[in-house]
């Protein structure tokens, strides 16, 4: 017998109709808001089955203008996940599977579960370099680390890297899974130039609690905590209220904010430049840094995803935009794709967790080829907080 179900961290699917031949579903919307895209489940009893799964909701999720172009993953052991032909009517999404085992997982990306981020979490703070600096508890009494890598000093730039505001986009924390690995195992003499020059500080999951209930973009509140930033409240978006507030008591010479895109097929950058504040040397800065990204990688393109904001145009509620402008800092929001890079295509994989993490490792070029062209920013000390 078919059983579809979602019972698990980051599931997200509604069954409407199930028969051998078709599995109708539709997108649970986010918990606390009308935000939907994220999927995830599981289809037991499929064996030797070809099994046309449709998504009937499709055309009412947040950017149904990704279905054309999206191929969905799947998995039978939650670590190898490969893609599925999916199409798009305008109406709704279907793929299908002949499926090789008695259970198969089907998600809009390669999911990033809360057992692997404690894993994450864990595995850093053995290391040397990595102790945890500060934590907060979110709505659903969840946690969101903040951890420190290397020493504090006047000296050193101050490097701020937060990733999954919207919890959907797993690629983040795989990025950041990469990072830590490539900065803190190994003892290269790359590493110890960049932590000679710089702290880190890195939260790896903004939103335990968006990702735990399988949402798209919201937390525990229903709200985008990319939206947040001008002023946060402390009640309902306590994740950014606490890194915010842990910002402005260390500094930052810096800010990465790590993202996925449902829409654009490639990874790139949006920066800051409708800031206020915004100067010609930020301009050189970003432009500098996303060069030698690209450099560095093939798999980091150039090229605009979003149009660029006009002069002053730029929304402050958005994380890199308030806090470049806050701290008149490099301020840069990293999106990767949820399905290719369409310059570098892998039609079985596609866009995956390998990459996101390859992606995660190589952006410390960049970090340190653009360090001697920092200028401290003014909020920046090494007063330890507690
Ligand atoms: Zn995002």
């Amino acid at each position: 017998m078919l059983r579809v179900d979602d019972n698990f961290d980051g599931g997200n699917i509604e069954v409407i109709d199930i028969s051998l031949e078709k599995v109708s579903l539709n997108i649970k919307k986010d918990s606390k808001s009308d935000e939907k895209q994220w999927f995830y489940f599981r289809a037991t009893g499929i064996k030797n089955i070809r099994c046309n799964f449709e998504i009937a909701n499709a055309s009412t999720v947040s950017y149904p203008e990704a279905w054309p172009t999206c191929s969905i993953v799947a998995s039978y052991d939650r670590k190898s996940w490969f893609r599925v032909p999916t199409s798009y009517n305008g109406e709704t999404l279907s793929f299908n599977l002949q499926a090789e085992r008695d259970i198969a997982y089907f998600a809009l990306f390669e999911p990033y579960s809360y057992e692997r981020h404690l894993d994450l979490i864990s595995w850093s703070l053995t290391q040397d370099n990595c102790t945890l600096l500060s934590y907060c508890e979110t709505l659903e009494q969840n946690q969101i680390e903040l951890l420190q890598i290397g020493t504090r000093s006047n000296d050193k730039k101050n490097i701020w890297i937060i990733a999954r505001q919207h919890p959907a986009e797993t690629m983040a924390e795989w990025f950041i899974e990469g990072l830590l690995k490539k900065i803190l195992s190994g003892t290269s003499l790359q590493n110890k130039a960049l932590l000679d020059a710089a702290t880190f500080y890195i939260v790896p999951s903004m939103n335990p609690d968006g990702a735990i209930a399988g949402n798209l973009r919201t937390n525990g509140a229903g709200i985008d905590l990319n939206r947040s930033w001008l002023n946060p409240n402390k009640l309902t978006a306590p994740e950014s209220h606490f890194v915010f507030e842990q910002m402005k008591s260390i500094g930052v010479d810096l800010f990465l904010d790590i993202h996925g895109d449902e829409d654009i097929p490639y990874a790139f950058i949006a920066g800051s430049e409708g800031n206020p504040s915004y100067t010609k040397e930020l301009a050189l800065l970003d432009t500098f840094f996303r060069a030698q990204f690209n450099k560095a990688t093939p798999d980091f393109c150039v090229e605009n995803g979003y149009k660029a904001n006009l002069p002053g145009a730029g929304d402050l509620r958005i994380a890199c935009n308030q806090v470049g402008e806050y701290f008149n800092c490099l301020s840069l929001t990293i999106e990767m794709p949820f399905t290719d890079n369409k310059y570098q295509p892998n039609k079985i994989e596609g866009w995956n967790a390998q990459r996101s993490m390859a992606l995660g490792a190589v952006v410390l070029t960049p970090i340190r080829n653009i360090l001697p062209k920092l200028t401290k920013t003014k909020n920046s000390d090494c007063t330890q907080i507690n």
